[in-house]
């Protein structure tokens, strides 16, 4: 790989210098998730260098290589040298979705899933997303914002870099914004990316029981021209018992045509065309696709030159006990990207471990371990429009790195459930 550093910088006030700020050396495995077809995302093609350094200057990366090219006269007293000791080495997660706002929890459900309710029964019965929409309502600005910093801390602890935070437990146009707003906050208050997706669509909220169209319109008059530059993404819940086919394809029209890029939450509990109906409209990810057709996985693959990701979330059907899950190995076989994610939230995923969904992605989907770490990290960035800034470990990208507890990566998913992050680096600084 090139290690041709961007042109020298000056900072007003600071010495003019041209030294690495940060070297990560002796990496016994770096996974740069670099190196497949150009503007595509990956399955398993990437490339691993073997006893490698990466170096950063400022918040990003300047030159990758093998020890044996390193530049020692970039090394000065200011450089904070890590020694990974022949450790795994690889880029930042990226969580691609998840539901990072909200109040309160779901655990008195947990009980009445052991007992055979289903989702759409709890949710039925006025439980489930509803129950959180009320405490989330009634939950003022600081302790929503308090709850999503704690949050965000564990997702660092987990070598997650970059958080997606949907809204969609306001459904009510205060309340939303409250919780896109929170999102922001929650950025700019700590290290972690935040990037805010609007999910007003979540389900359809009690004020407009029976009239689901009436709501979407009531979103796109009153809440989406609020969001201009506050969230890039407007996602629905496509599925019985939230919004039809039909209601979703009109909404995410009208969403679009206001500029926001599309994500879906389709085909999570039924065969609906969802995913295929976002994807005709340029959705940049379809999310969950547990009953996506391989008919329809193809038509979205469409020969390995598909604009849409499938965001694979396999903690979902676990913890609802659905043994449902997406045939990733077959949609990664028709051409179709996947990213993989926790879908964080009260509900369906009080999870924070995407490690724990890597591995599920490889034993309940058949992923190889390369295609599953590519779904964590690049393939992730795909699904948010980020894939020129993170999601691999390459000249010029946002210096965001963990060194791991691993030196082999197969060992990655092995280790099931457990967090082999052992250093977090985000835009070139050693997190504690
Ligand atoms: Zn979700």
């Amino acid at each position: 790989m090139s290690s041709l550093g961007p042109q020298p910088v000056s900072t007003p006030g600071a010495s003019y210098s041209v030294s690495y700020t940060l070297l990560i050396r002796n990496c016994g495995q770096l996974l740069t998730l670099a190196g497949g077809r150009p503007n595509r995302p990956l399955t398993t093609d990437w490339l691993t260098l073997h006893d490698a350094y990466v170096a950063c200057r400022g918040s990003k990366i300047v030159a990758v290589g093998r020890m044996g090219e390193l530049d020692e006269s970039q090394i000065t007293t200011d450089t904070q040298v890590l020694d990974a000791q022949g450790r795994v080495v690889m880029p930042g997660l990226v969580e691609c979705h998840t539901h990072l706002v909200f109040a309160g929890n779901r655990a008195h459900e947990f009980q009445r899933k052991l007992q055979g309710e289903s989702y759409l029964d709890i949710l039925a019965s006025g439980g489930g997303i509803l129950s959180t929409v009320r405490a989330t309502r009634a939950a003022s600005e600081a302790e929503l914002l308090d709850h999503a910093l704690r949050h965000l801390r564990d997702f660092r602890r987990y070598g997650v870099t970059t958080v997606e935070a949907k809204s969609g437990y306001g459904l009510d146009k205060e309340t939303e914004l409250r919780l896109v707003h929170v999102a922001q906050q929650a950025g700019q208050q700590q290290p972690v990316r935040v990037v805010p997706t609007f999910l007003g669509a979540h389900v359809v909220p009690p004020e407009f029981q029976g009239r689901p169209a009436d709501y979407l319109d009531y979103l796109v008059r009153e809440v989406l021209p609020e969001l201009q530059g506050k969230a890039a993404f407007v996602d629905i819940f496509c599925e019985q018992g939230a919004f039809s086919v039909a209601d979703s394809r009109r909404y995410l029209q009208q969403a679009q045509a206001l500029g926001f890029w599309l994500k879906i939450h389709a085909e999570q509990l039924h065969d609906m065309g969802g995913c295929a109906m976002a994807a005709d409209l340029g959705a940049v990810s379809v999310d969950h696709c547990d009953y996506l057709s391989l008919e329809d996985a193809a038509r979205l693959g469409n020969g390995g030159e598909g604009q849409t990701i499938a965001v694979l979330l396999p903690l979902v059907p676990l913890f609802l006990r659905q043994e449902k899950y997406a045939p990733g190995r077959q949609f990664i076989d028709r051409g179709l990207p996947v990213a993989i994610s926790t879908d964080f939230n009260p509900g369906s995923c009080p999870s924070k471990n995407l490690w724990l969904a890597l591995s599920m992605a490889c034993l309940k989907m058949d992923l190889t371990p390369r295609e599953a770490i590519a779904g964590v990290t690049i393939n992730a960035a795909w699904a948010l429009r980020l894939e020129s800034e993170i999601g691999s470990i390459e000249v010029g990208k946002q210096a965001d790195i963990l060194v791991l507890d691993v030196r082999d990566y197969t060992e990655i998913p092995y280790w099931l459930g457990e967090n082999p992050v052992r250093q977090v680096v985000i835009g070139g600084c050693l997190q504690d």
